[in-house]
């Protein structure tokens, strides 16, 4: 299977030499991988996700490194921890994080192949977790294997740990329990996460922050059941109506969430970044037609661009308002319930506890004579996550993809939520993203695939930065 006709520019290092002399057993291997159906969402599949951990674990024992373990002693699902100590004792410790588990993926919700058959197209790899997140722990083994190759050596130039999470597909639910479980084992200098990517194929970014997130669910009643809406209607409260009017007051004409004090601690971001973020491309037409699905213009706080509102301005978000009939026909009814869901998105500095508090006292002073009101936030949110810019291991991260992608690498962000802020706070260690997805990889959707020639330079650049992290400490 020759698969490696990159039009990635090559960068004539032994790295990328040791990279490509691996590549079709990397396809190979990785294409196992992808065939067992690790799906954390459905416990009918807990047995794969079982498989999965074992076959990573078997895999890194042929790669050499000293410790493996599958961490099953907690309620998360099986974990694969590995350590490779440097020969050096002062070199730094590198925790690098990733899943295992897949979104669910059946042929049924549109994929043109089973997803968990496996198959090259092109340079494309496609299948189910093919770049979410195994394609990305396979290239990170990939680049450990090119470093030691490169170096000639028998350990890498820093401690590398290895923590690949068996649940990350459904919420991370037990993550904690289980970093405060092998709190020892995890202890680190730096985290690296491998769950991210690249704004564009031909503008290779570094991730340097994700967004936090709050719950809110609320359902307002009014009569026990629903009323006739000419006896009735215009004569007692209607649900609907009146949660339609909480919804609307949630934001300004402007675009901006009316919630006082929900903009307190906003953290800006910087006129470097803002700078960094306008030479970014951004085809507009394109991207509402691709990555957004044929959604027809942009919207959202006026004032910030479209990478902005995206990436460093927190949102308020319905995603679901149900009430009354919405059958053939028509129905004369006041309804007597109506129920909506909204998730706000959360910037660097916010507080999921104190912007709860915001929205449960915003929405508890809204409510209407006559309507009875369940309101929650849920479970505690996920605060939001922002790299140092100027830290070694992102000036690293920058240098090693700079070499691999032969390009300059520019920083953003992401605009979704996930575990790092909960790695970085346990673990007290600073944290950066190493990834090469693209918004066109279709991860959690059918059809997904991983562009190789990019997962072969990621894997470069993860052989680059073992060394110069090491070269940094010494
Ligand atoms: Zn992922």
């Amino acid at each position: 299977m020759a698969v490696v006709t990159s039009t990635v520019p090559l960068s004539g290092t032994v790295e990328q030499a040791e990279v490509a002399r691996r590549a079709d057993a990397f396809v190979e291997e990785l294409s196992q991988w992808l065939r067992i159906p690790s799906i954390s969402a459905d416990p009918g599949y807990h047995g794969d996700v079982a498989r999965s951990a074992a076959w990573l674990e078997a895999t890194l024992r042929r790669d050499g490194w000293p410790t493996v373990e599958v961490w099953s002693d907690t309620e998360a699902l099986p974990a694969v921890y590995a350590h490779w100590p440097a020969a050096d004792p002062d070199a730094p410790t590198v925790l690098v994080y990733g899943h295992h588990d897949v979104q669910p993926a059946d042929l049924s919700d549109g994929w043109s192949f089973e997803p968990f058959h496996p198959r090259v197209v092109g340079e494309e790899l496609r299948g189910r977790g093919a770049s979410d997140d195994k394609g990305h722990i396979a290239m990170v083994l990939l680049g450990v294997r090119a470093h030691l190759a490169a170096t000639g050596a028998a350990a890498p130039a820093v401690s590398l740990k290895l923590l690949v999470e068996g649940e990350e597909e459904s919420g991370s639910a037990h993550l904690a329990e289980l970093l405060a479980a092998h709190a020892d084992a995890l202890a680190c200098d730096e985290i690296v996460v491998t769950d991210t990517g690249m704004v564009d194929r031909e503008v290779p970014t570094v991730c340097t922050g994700m967004r936090g997130m709050v719950d809110l669910e609320v359902v307002f009643h009014g009569a026990s059941v629903d009323l006739h809406s000419g006896q009735f209607g215009g004569a007692v409260p209607n649900p609907v109506t009146e949660l339609a009017t909480l919804v609307a007051a949630f934001h300004d004409d402007a675009g901006r969430v009316a919630v006082p004090g929900f903009y307190d601690d906003v953290r800006e971001p910087t006129a470097r970044e803002r700078e960094a973020w306008a030479a970014l491309p951004f085809d507009e037409p394109a991207w509402l037609a691709g990555s957004a699905a044929g959604a027809t213009a942009t919207a959202g706080e006026a004032g910030w661009s479209t990478y902005e509102r995206l990436w460093a301005r927190p949102t308020a978000e319905v995603n679901g308002l149900h009430g009354g009939y919405a059958g053939p026909g028509h129905k004369t009814i006041v309804p007597h319930r109506a129920s909506l869901k909204m998730t706000f998105r959360l910037v660097a500095d916010q507080d999921p506890a104190r912007i709860k508090a915001l929205v449960e006292r915003f929405v508890s002073e809204r409510i209407p004579a006559g309507i009875d009101a369940e309101v929650s936030t849920g479970g505690p949110g996920v605060p939001p996550l922002i790299c140092d810019l100027d830290s070694d291991l992102v000036a690293s991260i920058r240098e090693a993809m700079g070499i691999a992608l032969g390009a300059e690498v520019l920083p953003a962000r992401e605009g979704g939520s996930g575990p790092e802020a909960l790695l970085s706070t346990e673990l007290r260690a600073p944290l950066a993203f190493l990834g090469v997805m693209l918004p066109g990889d279709r991860i959690h959707a059918p059809d997904e695939r991983a562009v190789l020639p990019l997962l072969l330079a990621g894997a470069e650049a993860v052989a680059h930065l073992w060394r110069l992290q090491g070269e940094r400490a010494r």
